[in-house]
């Protein structure tokens, strides 16, 4: 009769034939995780991420996700495409995307090979149920996957693993069937504080403490509306996520390019100009299959705005000018904002016409901190 450690073997050789990296099996969240989750909660770190703050029960009791379940698959798969180092944060006309958001959007290859790897764990362990999870639900998925031996929570909060780095997504299956659990895996960030150091806006408040308010994915990404004019300097050129806290972290010198060819994006330059002068239609067409459609145009050209207004470039004052006329409030805010440090003083008369016919109070309201500054 194959044993539990056997059938456990089966699918983990499966699942790195499928593409998946890593391959580990968790029994529970950890007590501890959950009750850190709740207290970064109650600090408000999540900011508008108001669905983090949503089944906090489903995080902590995974047998109201699945009932009866007895293991968590969960899974590795690496993201990495592109070299990158810190050069990029000197480059005036090209904005800074997250690794990840070079590529494709990976949802749809991982929800293919979660079909054949909870197939093959049915064939396994017959009569089991099975429930996947890419980025579809609550689940506390760094302390499972730490717990499945996949890496440890590094002092930025992603998981890093020792010969890879941390340039990974992660994913998982629950499972109704005992299998056989993995060996927990260790910290190993010792002393080192790089990411800490290195983070513009010291999102990073203590060790392993991420206050998502503060964070540039967050500003970039998860945030809506006008980004606090506190945080518009720090950001530099980054317009969609950061990987500065990855980027120095010394356990990504291991890190290797992925061979999967689905996720290689087909247009890779992000030249700030050329991006402001996205229409609708534009957008729609370039982003289609990239993750950056999330933050919709709106967001997109609100964070080329600031990178713009961060760049130095005068070549950019014209679309800027010509972006005071675009029908997204937010998008003109911050567009007031950018013209406002490229030209200082020289920025006012301009300024000063657009009020006479903006009615939005966001658009009204920077043109007006600009206004105070330079009177
Ligand atoms: S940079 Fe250093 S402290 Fe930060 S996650 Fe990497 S090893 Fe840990």
């Amino acid at each position: 009769m194959t044993t539990v450690t056997e059938k456990t073997l089966r699918i983990e050789l499966f699942a790195k034939e499928l593409g998946f990296d890593g391959f580990g099996v968790a029994r529970e969240v950890p007590a501890q995780s959950v009750a850190k989750y709740k207290n970064w909660l109650s600090l408000g770190y999540e900011g508008e991420m108001s669905y983090m703050c949503r089944n906090v029960e489903k995080r902590s009791d995974l047998d109201l996700v699945l009932s009866e379940v007895k293991s968590v698959v969960c899974l590795r798969t690496n993201y990495l495409t592109a070299d990158k180092g810190m050069e990029f944060i000197h480059d005036k006309e090209y904005g800074d995307i997250s690794l990840y958001a070079l590529n494709e959007d990976y949802h749809d290859v991982l929800a293919q090979r979660h079909q054949k790897l909870e197939k093959k764990i049915k064939e396994e362990f017959s009569g089991c149920r099975t429930k996947p999870y890419v980025d579809t639900g609550p689940i506390l998925e760094k302390p499972l996957a730490k717990n499945a031996g996949l890496g440890w929570i590094g002092k930025h909060t992603n998981l890093i693993t020792e010969s890879v780095g941390s340039y990974y997504f992660l994913s998982e299956i629950l499972v109704d069937a005992v299998m056989e659990p993995s060996e927990p895996s260790l910290d190993k960030c010792g002393t080192c504080r790089s990411c800490i150091d290195i983070c513009p806006t010291q999102a990073i408040v203590a060790p392993y403490v991420l206050d998502s308010r503060k964070c540039i994915s967050y500003l970039t990404i998860e945030l809506k509306g006008v980004i606090p004019i506190e945080f518009r300097k720090a950001m530099g050129n980054h317009i969609y996520g950061c990987d500065d806290c990855q980027i120095v972290c010394p356990w990504n010198s291991f890190a290797v390019k992925t061979d999967e060819e689905s996720f290689r994006a087909q247009d890779g330059s992000f030249q700030l100009i050329e991006l402001m002068r996205l229409n609708d239609e534009a957008f729609r067409k370039r982003f289609k299959k990239s993750p950056v459609k999330r933050t919709k145009r709106r967001g997109l050209l609100r964070n080329v705005a600031v990178a713009l207004g961060n760049s130095g470039n005068l070549s950019a004052v014209g679309p800027l000018i010509d972006a005071l006329s675009d029908h997204e409030p937010l998008i003109r805010a911050h567009v007031v904002w950018a013209l406002g440090e490229l030209l200082g003083k020289k920025a006012l008369p301009i300024l000063n016409k657009t009020l006479t016919n903006e009615e939005e109070d966001i658009v009204k309201n920077e043109i007006n901190l600009v206004q105070q500054h330079y009177s």
